[in-house]
């Protein structure tokens, strides 16, 4: 682009210069310039026939028969001598040059000189003309790869456009709930007149909701594909310009397109982004978001059904909607695309296996259950992953060894065995890492361990305990998360113990913590001192599995109260600090064995760690979790 720009600023200086030289010589009449003292002999020898005055110069026309003279002399050439030879000569001050032309019988005439039109064009029309070329530059590279100058409010640029998606759901797993409640959308896209004659009204929006990476878009496509209809997908972050109106503008393209292409879908992705609670989150008063939001709810309103086009829409922030989204009419079904749950993740494993040629040995299930909160693009990653590695490795089969080492490396990050540690600092982790496990192992409803690790993986962690929790959770009691704490406080806890001293490996240990007693006492009401009161009232969405932070969440307690809430979260941490210490007291000797062992051997598999502490080994598969330190 800015190769073009400059291209066209040098032709145009080309044409001008072009056209000054075709004005001046071509078009032009011949004119020789010659001394005023030259020109008044020639008024004396008659030769001159006739000039033409103006303020600064003399035009005067020689006599034909000077003319031939002229051209027989042959002094000037040839070419320059047609009928309108001109000569000029400027203008001296001579009070007696008027007399002298009238005496001699030239005739005499005078001309105003006429400068409009070159003041217009140097003054007005050449600076316009830069000014335009100086903005289109800087335009053309605002909006680079970007829509042209003219397309600014169509959004058929960022329309995606599929005539098939060719996404069946065959190829969506583990969301067989969400299947089934889509599943009439699919019929009413196939068969709209059946629906028609019954007078039945569908839901015009559909909200898909859930985590990142669990398949909404791609169920949005197997709506798609099962019902044979056009796909028409836009994400929301799209719709936010930065000009004002373009959004608004982009959402009328696309609901007038659809109208065309129906029956179809509308799939717009990451709704969030356009859809936020007015009032909340970014600049206040962010005009061009309400309006796009607007003409989106404008837009679902004046639509019409019965013409064959569904709405659906993908979030994984459903609490931040504007409220006016979800109203009747408008996106008023939710469905719930979840993180799934072991069959699941066993099914969408197998969906992606397909692709991969896997080993006789791989079991799929013990895969499955060694990957809780994996979502479907997890999983296809992990399957990805493994088959890298088994690339790597020369293998021409995808073994259990790389499917298990690919879910270490997507849990804990890419593993980086050629960082060095010095040796303290290996000290310091096989030391901080046993400490983890012991307690892991210590308290009633700590998960087993898995393994311990001290190779630094990922960025900031330097070594790791596994955990395997033996099923999915979703309560827990008070004395689960208090040894939850303990194990998190363990690695520190260990430090402290052989040390005497501490490092800065626990910050994210204690970070955990803290969040857990906050939200023990804040949110669970597990606190005797506070009593059975929720501080957090705001919704957040549990379904996550994770919380975020809620927006223009307000306090709703004093300061006192935050205070007291303070002391009981630090009360929590120091009694399990203590209790902690305690534990690993009792087991100094089994502390200063398995780091050692650690310090040599890097991994230490739960088994072996179990037989060295002297405790039963643990038979059952379970899931893993991971401790970083
Ligand atoms: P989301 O839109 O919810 O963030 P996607 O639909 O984009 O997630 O999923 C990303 C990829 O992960 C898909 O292309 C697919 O390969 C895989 N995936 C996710 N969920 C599933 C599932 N339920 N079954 C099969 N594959 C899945
Ligand atoms: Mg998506
Ligand atoms: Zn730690």
């Amino acid at each position: 682009m800015d190769k073009r720009t400059h291209f066209s600023i040098w032709y145009l200086l080309f044409a001008f210069l072009v056209m000054f030289f075709i004005q001046s010589v071509l078009f032009g009449p011949n004119v020789e310039t010659i001394p005023y003292s030259d020109f008044v002999k020639l008024v004396k020898q008659g030769k001159i026939q006739s000039v033409v005055l103006s303020d600064k110069l003399i035009m005067a026309t020689p006599t034909p028969s000077y003319v031939e003279e002229l051209k027989a002399s042959g002094k000037v050439p040839a070419w320059k001598l047609k009928k309108h030879q001109i000569l000029t000569s400027v203008r001296v001050q001579d009070p007696k040059m008027i007399s002298l032309l009238l005496s001699h019988n030239v005739r005499v005439s005078a001309k105003l000189e006429n400068k409009w039109l070159t003041n217009f064009l140097f003054s007005w029309i050449l600076p316009l003309i830069l000014l335009f070329i100086i903005w289109s530059y800087f335009f053309n590279r605002m909006g680079q790869g970007g829509p042209g100058l003219l397309s600014i409010g169509k959004s058929r640029a960022k329309i995606y456009e599929e005539k098939e998606t060719g996404v069946t759901f065959q190829d969506v797993a583990g969301q067989d709930e969400a299947k089934e409640e889509v599943r009439e959308i699919i019929d009413f896209l196939k068969y709209p007149d059946r629906y028609q004659a019954i007078g039945g009204r569908l839901p015009k929006g559909i909200l898909l909701v859930g985590p990142p990476g669990t398949g909404k878009t791609l169920l949005a496509k197997a709506v798609a594909g099962e019902a044979h209809v056009p796909f028409l997908s836009i994400s929301g972050s799209d719709f936010v310009e930065m000009f004002v109106g373009v959004g608004a503008a982009r959402v009328r393209d696309l609901f007038a397109e659809a109208e065309k292409r129906a029956p179809c879908i509308i799939f717009i992705d990451e709704i969030d982004a356009l859809g936020k609670a007015r009032g909340i989150g970014g600049v206040a008063g962010n005009d061009e978001r309400e309006q796009t939001l607007n003409q989106l709810l404008a837009e679902m309103d004046g639509f019409d059904t019965k013409k064959g086009v569904v709405i659906l829409a993908a979030t994984n922030r459903p609490e931040i909607l504007d409220p006016a989204l979800l109203r009747a009419g408008r996106f008023d079904r939710q469905i719930l695309v979840d993180r799934p749950d072991v069959l699941g993740r066993e099914a969408i494993l197998k969906v992606h296996a397909r692709k991969v040629k896997l080993a006789d040995d791989v079991d799929l299930k013990v895969i499955a259950k060694r990957t809780p909160g994996f979502v479907g693009a997890d999983l296809a990653n992990l399957l990805n992953e493994a088959a890298l590695l088994a690339v790597r490795k020369g293998k021409d089969q995808v073994g259990m060894k790389e499917l298990e080492e690919a879910i270490d490396r997507i849990i804990a990050g890419l593993e980086k065995k050629k960082r060095v540690m010095n040796k303290k600092e290996k000290e310091i982790v096989a030391v901080h890492e046993t400490g983890h496990a012991l307690v892991a192992e210590a308290v009633p409803h700590g998960d087993p361990v898995h393994r311990i690790s001290i190779i630094p993986r990922g960025i900031g962690a330097l070594g790791y305990t596994l955990q395997l929790p033996t099923e999915d959770r979703y309560l827990m009691t008070k004395e689960e998360l208090l040894d939850k704490i303990a194990v998190l406080l363990g690695g520190r806890a260990a430090e402290d113990l052989t040390f005497h001293e501490i490092s800065t490996g626990a910050q994210n240990d204690l970070e955990r913590a803290t969040d857990i007693a906050r939200r023990m006492v804040m949110s669970y009401g597990m606190s005797e001192a506070l009593g059975l009161v929720t501080f957090e009232k705001t919704p957040r969405s549990t379904l996550m599995g994770e919380t975020y932070p809620s927006p223009g969440q307000v306090k709703e307690y004093s300061e006192k109260t935050a205070m007291l809430i303070d002391e009981e979260v630090k009360k929590i941490i120091q009694t399990s600090y203590d209790r902690v210490k305690e534990i690993l007291n009792a087991h100094r000797d089994n502390l200063k064995r398995v780091s050692e062992a650690l310090m040599e051997k890097e991994v230490l598999e739960g088994d072996v760690f179990r037989k060295m502490i002297g405790k039963e080994s643990e038979a059952n598969q379970k899931e893993a979790e991971v401790m970083e330190s």
